[in-house]
């Protein structure tokens, strides 16, 4: 069907299917479902724009300063902060003897 084959799984059997937000037409594939454009202008972010955000976040600037300094969409640096959530481990497991001291000394005067 128009000459078109799915870039998942190689059907033919496809289908127009709605426009995306810039204007272009997206195809269904109705063997697998799977969803396309055609000649796509999305530009990958190179690794060294993920870099500079990430040594960026590390001196705690606005996220939305980041965006604009580094020329990345917020979108995307929204999907950039849940892969490091995930990846980035967040509670370090120590005891410290100092902080219980503080505390107990704390409970004493009160
Ligand atoms: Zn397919």
């Amino acid at each position: 069907m128009n000459g078109l084959t799915c870039p998942a799984c190689e059907g033919v059997y496809i289908v127009k299917n709605g426009h995306a937000h810039t204007g272009k037409q997206r195809y269904l594939c109705r063997v697998c479902r799977h969803q396309f454009t055609l000649n796509h202008t999305r530009t990958p972010i190179s690794p060294e724009t993920v870099i500079l955000v990430d040594r960026l976040l590390s001196e705690r600037l606005s996220h939305r300063g980041i965006c604009r300094v580094v020329g990345v969409s917020r979108s995307w640096f929204r999907r950039h902060l849940q892969m490091l959530i995930k990846t980035v481990p967040h509670a370090i497991e120590t005891e410290s003897p100092a902080s219980k001291k503080a505390s107990t000394l704390q409970d004493q005067r009160s």
